[in-house]
């Protein structure tokens, strides 16, 4: 990167770090930010800052939210006895997308994996547990089916169990191995439909 002043050069490499980027990439997209006005640049890189900035975890479910409770904790219209467990906040906006589930959410923030050296204390299980005191209909773990998505679920469908509580995972019209995230919503909707007690 020796051709490029070391202002080009920097922001080439940190274009670089996001994924999917290649150097090519980075180099194009470095170019492209030159070529803005400078006020563009200033709104590009303010909306940068802010996202980081401005959002929180809600403190419920720990969706992404601005205010301390999410939009879908604070809806009225939301199910508050039915509650959907996902891996990832990305995982929430795909399931929002079927419109079809209408209760509410809880994001772990990871799964179990032990070779990884996360075990359930370093995931939001204790949030969940202590979400189940009120009037609860049904548990729906939706995490991903994977070795540690499956290994998360029934663990937390053993601690939910002993607490009398109906317990369901979503069926695998989501291929093994594969990402809720990227899944469309006719396999989404497939999968919620198909959820069975575990
Ligand atoms: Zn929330």
């Amino acid at each position: 990167m020796e051709q490029y002043t070391a202002p080009i050069a920097r922001l080439i490499e940190e274009f670089a770090k996001l994924p999917g980027i290649g150097k090519k990439t980075a180099q194009r997209l470095a170019f492209c930010i030159l070529d803005m006005e400078n006020e563009e640049v200033l709104n590009f890189a303010k909306a940068v800052v802010n996202a980081k900035k401005l959002t929180k975890f809600c403190t419920i479910c720990g969706n992404l939210s601005e205010a301390e409770h999410c939009n879908i904790c604070q809806s009225a219209k939301r199910d508050k006895s039915i509650i959907c467990v996902v891996e990832d906040v990305k995982d929430v906006a795909a399931m929002e997308r079927t419109k079809d589930f209408m209760g509410v959410y809880h994001v772990l923030h990871g799964t179990i994996s032990p070779l990884d050296g996360i075990g359930p204390d370093q995931i939001n299980i204790k949030e969940l547990i202590s979400r189940l005191t009120g009037d609860i209909n049904e548990v729906i773990l939706a995490t991903n089916p994977t070795i540690e998505g499956e290994a998360t679920a029934v663990y937390i469908s053993r601690l939910i169990k002993t607490m009398g509580i109906k317990v369901t995972r979503i069926a695998h019209g989501i291929p093994i191995g594969g990402d809720i995230e990227y899944a469309d919503e006719v396999t989404l909707l497939k999968a919620m439909e198909g959820r069975r007690e575990i």
